[in-house]
């Protein structure tokens, strides 16, 4: 268990746990300070992670009545899913932000929410089996993210957070979600960047069902906004930790930049053969290749429909409604 836990800086650490998904792994960080222990986000809740947790707990000789606080980054399972679990253990409260609890809310809570999300992936012409198993599998996160806090504080943008001995203020940083919640520390010039900025892979950028019309655009305003803080260290939600934000946000950018490029070109290969216009499908199986799972499967095809809406919006290609309410793009 030690090796999975680590102080990255004085009195931060850094917890990896495992997520049962393809990026395996999330990190969680505890600040200690003297008004007890600060937790940043909260992996899934199952039993592995139970297990996972009250071993953190007895490392680093946390009661549950040393927690003072949760903060959840945003409401994907992997930050958010152990949260209510943990509330219940600590009595802590649960913060997120203001902007991202009507997505959460729609996401974990309206039971119609699957089907939703089916459906409009059709409209887009993923085929029938695909977008039945990114239905099933969404039915499948609700165990991880049981039971829900009690009680969600909310926060807002630019509020101020003693995260143990650190004082942080809020940044909201929509893209990956729309509500999502990075933290700065001017006088220690620690950086939160959870999904925002993550080292060797790009966060998820996701049109669907429950985003706003284009989520790219926000993405990329986020990094703008954060590029230039001078950061000595930047704490991702995954993997390492990042010592050059500058470059790496640079990186990202340049690579939706070229993902932009690729998907136009795809585009105007296959308006040759049609003029009816191309499915997000065709699109999507060619710039991603054969996938596996469902939950692949959706990232994908939602990442490259996040690139189509950017598209539109920047009038360099059209999106049309047929008469069967499929979407084409030309
Ligand atoms: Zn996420």
């Amino acid at each position: 268990m030690n090796n999975l836990i680590e102080e990255i800086y004085p009195q931060i650490f850094r917890v990896s746990l495992r997520i049962p998904v393809p990026l395996k792994a999330i990190n969680i960080y505890l600040f200690k300070g003297s008004e007890g222990w600060s937790i940043v986000d909260c992996g899934f809740h199952d039993k592995e992670s139970e297990i996972a947790w009250h071993n953190v707990f007895k490392e680093l000789n946390i009661g549950y009545n040393d927690v003072s606080q949760i903060i959840v980054t945003h409401y994907h399972p992997d930050h958010y899913g152990g949260s209510g679990w943990l509330q219940e253990l600590t009595g802590a409260p649960v913060l997120i932000f203001d902007k991202e609890k009507k997505y959460l809310d729609r996401t974990w809570h309206d039971k119609s929410f699957p089907t939703q999300i089916e459906q409009f992936f059709l409209q887009y012409g993923i085929p029938n089996d695909i977008a039945l198993d990114i239905k099933d599998e969404h039915i499948s996160r609700y165990a991880a993210v049981s039971p829900h806090p009690n009680e969600i504080t909310l926060v807002s943008d630019g509020d101020e957070i003693q995260l143990g001995k650190y004082r942080f203020q809020t940044i909201w940083s929509p893209g990956h979600t729309e509500g999502l919640m990075t933290l700065w520390s001017e006088k220690e010039r620690i950086f939160l960047a959870n999904d925002l900025v993550l080292p060797k892979i790009t966060p998820n950028i996701s049109f669907h069902v429950n985003s706003v019309e284009n989520p790219l655009s926000d993405f990329l305003s986020s990094l703008r906004k954060i590029r230039d803080l001078p950061a000595d260290i930047t704490l991702p939600g995954h993997r390492q930790i990042i010592t050059d934000l500058g470059k790496r946000v640079d990186e990202i950018i340049d690579h939706h930049g070229d993902r932009l490029e690729n998907v136009k070109s795809i585009l105007k290969n296959k308006l040759v053969s049609t003029d009816i216009g191309v499915s997000a499908w065709e699109i999507s199986k060619e710039l991603f290749g054969p996938l596996k799972e469902a939950v692949q499967h959706r990232f994908a095809f939602a990442e490259t429909l996040s690139h189509l809406e950017y598209l539109v919006h920047a009038n360099e290609i059209k999106k049309i409604q047929a008469d069967n309410n499929y979407f084409y793009f030309l």
